[in-house]
C-alpha cells in the first residue's frame, strides 16, 4: 500500500513525485514507455525560468533523478484502469495491481494523426511524429512539417538546419505558436511556407516520395516531391483508460481546474491530459505541485 501513486513519468507526474515524497508520503510511479514524457522530444527548451538553454532529454533527465533521490519508486508499467474503494484505490497494470491512498493521474497525451490514407503504413518509411529523433536521417533531403502549433514551429526550426529544404504547411494563415519561432523561421531561406492548406494525399512506393497539398480556398492540388514528412497536429490526452471512473470533457480531456481535483476524491490530474489554457512544462510542474499537495492533503485526513 502507497500512499500515492503516480501514473505517468513526464514533467507534472515527476514533479508530483519530488512533492508528495518532500510531505513524506510513499510514492510509487508508473510509467509506460520512459521518463520524461513529450518534453524528451525537445530540442531546446528556453522557456522554462532559470535554464536559459537545456534539451528536452537533460531537463528530464534531471527531474527523473531527482525524484528517485527523493526517495520516489519507479515501475516502468502501463496503467489501464483505476478502481475506486473510497479511502484506497487500485491501479491495474497490465501485469500487476496496486494500492494506494490516492492517485495523480498525469498520462498526457499521444500525437494526433493527420488521418490521411496510408499514414501510418509509412511511419519510419518516410513520416514521422519526432524531429529530434528522426531528423538526422534527412540531412540535404526535403521534407515537410504540418501544423500550427509551437511543435511545428520548433520542429521547421530543427530541421532548417538539417534539411536542404522544409515546407511548413498549415490549414490557416496565421500560427497558433509562438511569433518569435515564427520570425526566427522566415529568416531561413530553406524554409517555404503553404498557408490555408491540408495535405491530402501521400505518395510513396516503397517509401513517402510525395505529397499533395490542396489549398483550402482555391481547391488548387499541389504535387510535392519530399523525403519526409513530419506531422505536428497536435496531441490527443491519454485518458482512455480511466473514462470509466473519472468525468472527461468532449475532447477527452480530465474535468479538473487549477486544483487538479476530478470527480472522485483521492484522485487528481495533472499536467497536458486535464482541461486548461496553456500546456507548457512550466504549467505541467505546476500541476504536478498542486495536485501532489492536494494528493498529501487527501491521504492525512484519510
Ligand atoms: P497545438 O498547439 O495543439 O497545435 C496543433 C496544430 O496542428 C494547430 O496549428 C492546428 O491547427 C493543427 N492541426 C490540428 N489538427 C490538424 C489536422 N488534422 N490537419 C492539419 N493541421 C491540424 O499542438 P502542439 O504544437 O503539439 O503543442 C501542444 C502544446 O505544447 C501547446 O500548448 C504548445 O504551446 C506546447 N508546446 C510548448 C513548447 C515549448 O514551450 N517550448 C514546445 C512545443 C509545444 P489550428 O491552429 O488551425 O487549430
Amino acid at each position: 500500500m502507497y500512499d500515492i501513486i503516480i501514473i505517468g513519468a513526464g514533467p507534472a507526474g515527476l514533479t508530483a513525485a519530488i512533492y508528495a515524497r518532500r510531505a513524506s508520503k510513499t510514492v510509487l510511479v508508473l510509467e509506460a514507455l520512459s521518463y520524461g514524457g513529450q518534453i524528451i522530444n525537445t530540442p531546446d527548451i528556453e522557456n522554462y525560468p532559470a535554464a536559459m538553454h537545456i534539451s528536452g532529454y537533460d531537463f528530464a533527465t534531471k527531474v527523473y533523478e531527482q525524484a528517485q533521490e527523493l526517495g520516489a519508486e519507479f515501475v516502468f508499467e502501463k496503467a489501464v484502469g483505476i478502481k475506486d474503494n473510497g479511502d484506497t484505490k487500485e491501479v491495474i497494470t497490465d501485469d500487476n495491481t496496486y494500492t494506494a491512498k490516492a492517485v495523480i493521474i498525469a498520462t498526457g497525451s499521444e500525437n494526433r494523426k493527420l488521418g490521411v490514407e496510408n499514414e501510418d503504413k509509412l511511419v519510419g518509411r518516410g513520416i514521422s511524429y519526432c524531429a529530434t529523433c528522426d531528423g538526422a536521417f534527412y540531412r540535404g533531403k526535403k521534407v515537410a512539417v504540418v501544423g500550427g502549433g509551437n511543435t511545428a514551429l520548433e520542429d521547421a526550426l530543427y530541421l532548417a538546419d538539417l534539411a536542404e529544404t522544409v515546407y511548413l504547411i498549415h490549414r490557416r494563415d496565421a500560427f497558433r505558436g509562438d511569433e518569435a519561432t515564427v520570425n526566427a523561421l522566415k529568416e531561413r531561406d530553406n524554409v517555404k511556407f503553404i498557408y490555408n492548406s491540408n495535405v491530402t494525399k501521400l505518395i510513396a512506393e516503397k517509401r513517402l516520395t510525395a505529397i499533395e497539398v490542396t489549398d483550402k480556398n482555391t481547391q488548387e492540388v499541389t504535387t510535392i516531391e519530399l523525403n519526409g514528412l513530419f506531422v505536428a497536429v497536435g496531441r490527443i490526452p491519454e485518458n482512455q483508460n480511466f473514462a470509466q471512473l473519472i468525468k472527461l470533457d468532449d475532447s477527452g480531456y480530465v474535468s479538473a481546474g487549477e486544483d487538479c481535483i476530478t470527480n472522485v476524491p483521492g484522485i487528481y490530474a495533472a499536467g497536458d491530459n486535464r482541461t486548461k489554457s496553456v500546456r507548457q512544462l512550466v504549467t505541467a510542474a505546476a500541476d504536478g505541485a498542486v495536485a501532489a499537495t492536494e494528493a498529501v492533503r487527501f491521504v492525512q485526513e484519510h
